[in-house]
C-alpha cells in the first residue's frame, strides 16, 4: 500500500498523509497535489517518505516526473527541525522558491549537461595558491573535508576557489559558493562570471520570486550548476563536487530574524558531509570557534601570509577620543582626512547601543557577573547587562573607581557626515548605509562614484566595509572603536577586531596605506594585536576567556525568547521556562528583558542556556514549548549570535 508523508510550507511541525496510487522510492522528494483542510482545498505539499497506513485517508496526486528536493535536502529539512528546532513546515517554506508551491501544473525538469568553455586563463598560482590547490583538489567530488583558508584581503583566495570549482566543473560537477551579500561585491561576480560565462546561477534578496525560481530551476537542471549566493543559497538542488564559504565568520550566515533559525557556514559543512565533498572556508579573520577547530585539527588549516601583490598591510594608529573637544573627529583623523587622497570611515553599526566610558579611570563600565560591557538605556536612567539582567542606576556611577564622570558613546552616520562638511568644506562627502541605499541600483551608484574618484570621503556603516577593492582609498578610519563593541555579548570583541582589521584593510590596495582607529580606551589590550595584524594572537587570547565562561566554541548557546503583546504574560511564561531549567540542574543566564525589549509593540524576554548536547536539548524544549501552551511565541534560536 502506498501510503506517504506529505509535507506543506505551513507553520505546523507536522507530515500529513495520503494514498497515493503506484507511489515508489522514486516519488520522494516530487510535489504533489493533495486536498487539504476542511474544505479540502487542492494544495501543493512534496512527498517527503512512506507513512504507515491509515484509516479514512485521502488520496493526493503526484505532480512531477523529478523530484524538487534530493535526499541531502531532505535529510538537512530533519536536521533543521532536529537542530535548530524549526517546524518541518516552516523549513521546506525556507528552502524552496515560493512558486513551486504556487504553479499546480507539472514543471518540466529536465536534466541537462552544462556546456562550459573556459572564458578566461587561470592565473599562474603563487606557490601557496599551488599549495592549497593540490592539497583539496583530489577531495572534488570524491571525500569530505573541512578546510580553512586564513589570510588576508588580496592573498588570492578567491583565486583558489576559481580553480577548485573549475576542477569541479571539469569532472561534471557544480559547486556552492556562499558569500555574505553580493549585492555588495559585485566585482566578485564579474570575477565568477568572466571566469565561468553563464553556468553561474547568482543568488541574492533582491531577485523577484520569478527570478528566483527560473535560477533554482536552472540550478536543478543542471544547466547552471555553479551557485553564487547568500546563506540560503546553501539550499539549492545542484550537484555539488565543492562548497564554499568565504569571509566564513560573517554573521549575515546566521538567519535569526525568521525560522529556520540557521547558520549557512555550519550547514554547509554538514552538506559536504553528507555529499562527501570538501568544504572550503575562507577569511582574513575566521571566527574564533572556525579558528579553534582549525588548530584543533578539526578543519584542515591553510594559512597565506601575504598579499599576491605584496603590498604592505596598511598601518594602524591609535586616536584617543579622551582629549577630543568634539568627540567625533581627533585632530589626527583630521589631519589625516585633509589630505588629497581617498578615505573611508566606519560609523558604528548599532546606532542604539551605547556604551559607558568612565572618564576618571578610562574603562568601559563592565557587568561584575560576565565578562560584558553595559549597555546604557537612557529612557530609565539605568546601565544593564542584558545576559544575566544586572543593573545600575547611572548616578551609581563607575564599577571600578566610584566616579559618576561617564560618557555615552555613540554617533550616528548624518550626525559625522554634517560635522565634516562643516569642518573640510571643499571635500565630496557620501554617507553609505542602509537609510540611503534602499533604492534600487543606489548601491551601485554609491560604489562607482567611489571607483571613479568623485567622491573624497565615505561615511559608512559595516556595509562599506565588506565591500571589495577601491584602489584609491588610502585612508580608512573607525570612528569610534567602543562603539563597535556595542552589542554587549560574549561575540562583542571578536565582531569588532573583525571588523576593525577589514575596514583597515580597505585602504592602500595599490601602495601602503593608513588605518586611524578612534577610542576612548587606548589601553585595551586588543589593540596591541591589531597594530600588528595579529589576529591569531587575539584568538587565542580570546579562546581562555571562552573556555573559562564555557562559550562557543566550548558550548553551545541556545537562546530562548519569549514575545507577547503582554508584558507580565510574557515575563511569566520566562520565568516558567527558568524555574522549569532550573528543576532539572540545566544551565542558563537569565531570565531578563532583551536589550530592544519592545519590538512592533510585543514585549520581550529571553534567557540563554549553555549546552553540550544541542539536538537533545532542543528535544526537551520544543517538548515543554508543545505541551505547555504558552501565552506568548516562544523561540528558539540555537548557536544564536543576536542577543538584542
Ligand atoms: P583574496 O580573495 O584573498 O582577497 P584574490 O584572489 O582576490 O585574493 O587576489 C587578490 C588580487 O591578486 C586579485 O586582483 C587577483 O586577481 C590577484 N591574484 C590572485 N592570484 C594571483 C596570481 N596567482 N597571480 C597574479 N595575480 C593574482
Ligand atoms: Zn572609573
Ligand atoms: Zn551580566
Amino acid at each position: 500500500m502506498a501510503f506517504v508523508s506529505v509535507l506543506f510550507p505551513l507553520a505546523v511541525d507536522q507530515t500529513f498523509t495520503y494514498y497515493i496510487e503506484g507511489f515508489d522510492g522514486n516519488d520522494i522528494g516530487k510535489r504533489v497535489l493533495a486536498p487539504f483542510g476542511k474544505n479540502n482545498r487542492q494544495k501543493i505539499g512534496i512527498a517527503i517518505g512512506t507513512a504507515s497506513e491509515i484509516d479514512n485517508y485521502k488520496e493526493a496526486a503526484i505532480l512531477d516526473k523529478s523530484p524538487v528536493l534530493n535526499k541531502t535536502l531532505i535529510d538537512l529539512l530533519e536536521f533543521l527541525h532536529s537542530y535548530y528546532g524549526s517546524g518541518i513546515g516552516m523549513a521546506v517554506k525556507g528552502m524552496l522558491p515560493k512558486r513551486l508551491f504556487e504553479i499546480k501544473e507539472q514543471i518540466c525538469i529536465e536534466e541537462h549537461d552544462f556546456c562550459y568553455h573556459k572564458q578566461s586563463e587561470n592565473l599562474l598560482s603563487t606557490e601557496e595558491q599551488y599549495y592549497i590547490i593540490n592539497s583539496i583538489k583530489d577531495d572534488i567530488a570524491k571525500r569530505f573535508s573541512s578546510n580553512l583558508i586564513m589570510g588576508v584581503t588580496g592573498s588570492g583566495k578567491t583565486e583558489i576557489y576559481l580553480q577548485l570549482i573549475e576542477h569541479a566543473v571539469e569532472a561534471g560537477y557544480g559547486a556552492i559558493v556562499l558569500v555574505p551579500e553580493i549585492t555588495l561585491t559585485p566585482q566578485l561576480e564579474e570575477r565568477f562570471v568572466s571566469r565561468f560565462g553563464d553556468i553561474i546561477s547568482v543568488f541574492h534578496s533582491r531577485l523577484t520570486p520569478l527570478q528566483k525560481f527560473n535560477r533554482w530551476l536552472n540550478v536543478r537542471t543542471g544547466r547552471a550548476p555553479i551557485v553564487l549566493g547568500a546563506r540560503s543559497a546553501i539550499f539549492v538542488p545542484a550537484k555539488t563536487g565543492i562548497i564554499v564559504v568565504d569571509e566564513e565568520q560573517d554573521s549575515s550566515y546566521k538567519q535569526s530574524d525568521m525560522m529556520p533559525h540557521y547558520n549557512g557556514r555550519d550547514i554547509a559543512i554538514l552538506r559536504a558531509k553528507m555529499e562527501k565533498i570538501p568544504v572550503v572556508l575562507g577569511s582574513a579573520t575566521p571566527s574564533v570557534s572556525t579558528y579553534y577547530n582549525a588548530k584543533t585539527g578539526k578543519f584542515r588549516f591553510f594559512k597565506i601570509e601575504k598579499r599576491v601583490k605584496e603590498t604592505p598591510l596598511p598601518k594602524i594608529y591609535l586616536a584617543d577620543l579622551n582629549n577630543c573637544r568634539t568627540g567625533i573627529i581627533s585632530e589626527k583623523l583630521l589631519a589625516a582626512l585633509e589630505q588629497k587622497s581617498q578615505s573611508l570611515i566606519l560609523v558604528n553599526r548599532r546606532g542604539f547601543a551605547k556604551n559607558a566610558v568612565c572618564l576618571d579611570c578610562d574603562s568601559l563600565i563592565e557587568c561584575p557577573n560576565c565578562s560584558v560591557t553595559l549597555c546604557y538605556h537612557k529612557k530609565d536612567g539605568q546601565l544593564k547587562c542584558h545576559w544575566c539582567g544586572y543593573k545600575q542606576k547611572i548616578d551609581t556611577g563607575c564599577r571600578k573607581c566610584g566616579s559618576s564622570n561617564l560618557k555615552f558613546i555613540g554617533t550616528g552616520t548624518e550626525k559625522v557626515e554634517a560635522y565634516i562638511k562643516e569642518v573640510l568644506p571643499d571635500k565630496v562627502i557620501e554617507r553609505f548605509d542602509s537609510d540611503n541605499t534602499k533604492k534600487k541600483g543606489s548601491y551601485q551608484k554609491i560604489l562607482n562614484r567611489l571607483r571613479d574618484g568623485e567622491i573624497d570621503i565615505i561615511i559608512g556603516t559595516q556595509m562599506l566595509a565588506k565591500g571589495h577593492d577601491y584602489p584609491g582609498i588610502m585612508l580608512s578610519a573607525i570612528l569610534s572603536y567602543e562603539s563597535l563593541l556595542a552589542g554587549a555579548d560574549y561575540l562583542s570583541s571578536e565582531n569588532a577586531i573583525q571588523l576593525a582589521l577589514q575596514v583597515s584593510g580597505r585602504a592602500g590596495r595599490m601602495s601602503q596605506g593608513k588605518s586611524i582607529i578612534q577610542t576612548y580606551n587606548i589601553h585595551n589590550p586588543d589593540f596591541i594585536d591589531i597594530i600588528r595584524h595579529d589576529y591569531v594572537s587575539f584568538c587565542e587570547k580570546e579562546l581562555v576567556i571562552r573556555k573559562k565562561h564555557l562559550y562557543p566554541p566550548f558550548s553551545h548557546l541556545i537562546r530562548m525568547i519569549s514575545v507577547n503583546p503582554k508584558q507580565i504574560e510574557g515575563k511569566r511564561d520566562m520565568q516558567y521556562i527558568a524555574s522549569w531549567l532550573s528543576d532539572r540542574n540545566i544551565e542558563f543566564l537569565g531570565p531578563s528583558e532583551c536589550l530592544i525589549s519592545k519590538i512592533r509593540n510585543k514585549f520581550r524576554f529571553h534567557l540563554i542556556i549553555k549546552t553540550n548536547n544541542v539536538k537533545s536539548s532542543v528535544c526537551f524544549l520544543r517538548n515543554l514549548v508543545e505541551n505547555k501552551k504558552f501565552d506568548s511565541r516562544i523561540i528558539i534560536d540555537v548557536d544564536a549570535i543576536d542577543f538584542f
